[in-house]
């Protein structure tokens, strides 16, 4: 006999299909895999996905998915403390977590232009990219490094290597496209 696999929705709770990925019920996305799926989500629904991820957390402390969901809902909240407190721990078991780690330098800037940022969060969100691009090189990270560089180094007159534009051509050279960059500007909560 075969099984039928069965999904819940993050949003609403409704039962899904495993193969579907937006809520016939809500509309809604049925898992939070990206930043996009958040952007357009009004706080009352975030605040049911991060329920809904809080619970799955809490049976599996260390579950991947489970954890950059609920961090992509914490950073769009601009609850960067929250993000940090449950990134953190699941790194430590998943150094190579690219996903985890990018999000985890996005979180160090906790919402603030690189500029206004402390040099020890910049240190630390330039550790986290170069991590995650040992694991994955994503023209996402590429961005953000360059962004940082740009916006921390450039402005102050401070020399770094590779430096803004290094990292910029390799963003372009992986592929980054326009839309990519507007979705990492409201990640940032920065406006370009
Ligand atoms: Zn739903």
């Amino acid at each position: 006999m075969s099984q039928v696999v069965e999904n819940t929705c993050h949003n609403c709770g409704a039962s899904a299909d495993a193969s579907a990925s937006t809520c016939e019920y809500c509309k809604n996305p049925i898992n939070i895999t990206n930043f996009s799926m958040v952007t357009n989500l009004d706080s009352e629904t975030l605040q049911n996905y991060v329920s809904s991820y809080r619970k799955e957390i809490a049976k599996t402390p260390l579950d991947i998915k489970a954890a950059n969901a609920l961090c992509l809902c914490f950073t769009r909240l601009r609850m960067y403390d929250r993000a940090k407190s449950i990134l953190d721990p699941v790194i430590q078991e998943n150094p190579e977590a690219a996903d985890l780690l990018f999000l985890r330098a996005v979180v160090a800037l906790e919402g603030k232009k690189a500029f206004m940022a402390k040099r020890a969060d910049i240190n630390s969100a330039i550790n986290y990219l170069d991590a995650a691009n040992m694991f994955e090189r994503n023209p996402i990270h590429y961005q953000l490094l360059a962004y940082i560089k740009a916006d921390f180094f450039d402005r102050k007159g401070y020399k770094i290597e590779p430096s803004s534009d290094d990292d910029r051509d390799r963003a372009k050279e992986l592929g980054i496209s326009s839309l990519d960059i507007s979705t990492l500007y409201e990640l940032l909560n920065v406006q370009k």
